[in-house]
């Protein structure tokens, strides 16, 4: 079946009253949209029969493929199977193979379930049913008369698994086409400030597409298109991708990780290099994210959390003078940090993070003022970083962003590493000088 249009229907009263986000048609928006199929309607309807039946009519009068979310689970108000079984005039079955592993995962977790679960695996006649990886109830594709529903469960940890790896590909099954992908990695700008240096690019993209995706401090950009058999896919990103490059290069972190830290402990590992940190305001999480990628042990010497005056003075050799003088949030005692912890550690290169992480202003320094500096022998920066966003929990945010920037900065200055030779050289030429 030739999709062109698609709507997206939120089952589920929490979602009318505000207790849960509809984070779900944001992942799903975002996935077709990447298909290249337009999504010209989003509805959010609560578990009433009638109510559901309406939306369900009115997306299916105006769209090929209507996606619905929730309303799968054991209990009398989750209506969307029998909803959508009845305006496709079918009855529903007992699904023996999920029944089956709704049973094994029950035992699974030692747990015992009551017989309304049966009814999770009451499933649409003539439908494909799609195995629930992380939960109990499966999810299906329906199709008639030239209209196709895919029903997903509610939670979006099952979800987004099924979506991708069930539903998409069963909305591509009949396409002449393949996806690729290529995803680039950006740190240092905003979303809305990528999307408006690519604007007119995102706007006018159809084959390959382009959708961003942004996480804490971070924009990820997928660049997809559509291939046919023979075709190269290079042929139709790379010009995508290097225009891409062109507007936004200087941001781009990564073409391969998808983390500042996996980024840089794979780039010290090609490089030879080792890293140190020294952390006073983020406490250790610097550290605590490089040690998160497997491998880190080839690249990683040791992180020091010098949280008092003393220990600055004391584990890292900062000078009392420095701390007196300028105080430990200023950037001078962040390059004596950076300093003393390649110095004790002996790695190539050491980030040091000092600031105020509030929620209150401390000797002065206002809340999100954070130093970070980087040590080396061919590289050494301080950078000064107002983090303050005012938002939720903000000495968290603070903390993340924080160590977020020396990842990166850290990565910026291996990247600009110039080989042992040169540095050798360097040295030879100092000694004799
Ligand atoms: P279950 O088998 O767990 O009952 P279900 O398919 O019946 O799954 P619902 O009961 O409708 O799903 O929703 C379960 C939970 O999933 C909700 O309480 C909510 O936390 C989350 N959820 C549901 N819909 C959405 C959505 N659109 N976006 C984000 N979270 C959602």
């Amino acid at each position: 079946m030739h999709i062109t249009s698609a709507e997206i229907l939120c089952v589920g009263t929490e979602l009318l009253m505000g207790d849960v986000v509809n984070t779900n048609a944001a992942v799903i928006a975002k996935e077709l949209a990447a298909l290249g199929i337009n999504v010209y309607h989003q509805t959010v309807v609560g578990d009433n029969p009638g109510r559901l039946t309406e939306a369900l009519h009115l997306a299916f009068s105006r769209s090929d493929l209507v996606i619905t979310t929730g309303g799968l689970g054991p209990t009398y108000d989750d209506l969307t199977k029998e909803i959508i079984a009845q305006y496709f005039g079918r009855k529903l079955v007992f699904h023996e193979e999920s029944w089956r592993r709704i049973e094994a995962y029950f035992s699974r977790l030692q747990c015992s379930f009551t017989q309304n679960n049966r009814k999770q695996a009451m499933m649409p006649e003539g439908c494909t049913v799609f195995e629930n990886r992380c939960g109990t109830a499966p999810g299906c594709a329906l199709e008639g008369n030239g209209k196709m529903a895919i029903m997903l469960p509610g939670p979006p940890r099952e979800m987004k698994p099924m979506l991708l790896e069930q539903a998409l590909p069963y909305i591509r099954k009949d396409s002449d086409t393949h996806l690729v992908s290529r995803n680039l990695h950006f740190f240092g700008i905003g979303e809305s400030a990528l999307e408006q240096r690519l604007h007119d690019m995102m706007v006018e993209a159809v084959n390959p597409t382009i959708a961003p995706y942004a996480k804490t401090g971070e924009v990820m950009l997928r660049v997809t298109a559509q291939v046919r058999d023979g075709e190269d896919p290079a042929s139709l990103l790379e010009p995508v991708v290097d225009r891409i490059k062109e507007e936004a290069g200087q941001y781009l972190y990564s073409e391969t990780d998808g983390e500042l830290q996996s980024a840089l402990v794979h780039l010290l590992r090609d490089k030879g290099l080792t890293a140190a940190t020294a952390e006073s305001c983020t406490g250790g999480l610097v550290a605590k994210r490089i040690t998160e990628v497997s491998g880190a042990s080839q690249v990683f010497q040791c992180g020091m959390v010098t949280y008092s005056n003393e220990m600055k003075e004391k584990m890292l050799g900062v000078s009392r003078e420095t701390l007196n003088t300028y105080s430990a949030v200023s950037p001078e005692t962040a390059g004596e940090m950076a300093a003393g912890a390649r110095r004790f550690s002996g790695a190539d290169l050491a980030v040091a993070v000092t600031g105020n992480a509030g929620p209150e202003p401390s000797e002065g320094k206002p809340v999100g003022l954070v130093y970070v500096a980087v040590d080396s022998s061919w590289h050494k920066e301080v950078l000064e970083l107002n983090l303050n966003r005012r938002d939720g929990d903000a000495r968290e945010l603070i903390r993340y962003l924080a160590s977020s920037h020396a990842l990166h900065l850290l990565l910026r200055t291996a990247q600009k590493y110039p080989g042992a030779s040169e540095i050798s050289k360097e040295q030879e030429a100092q000694a004799i000088g």
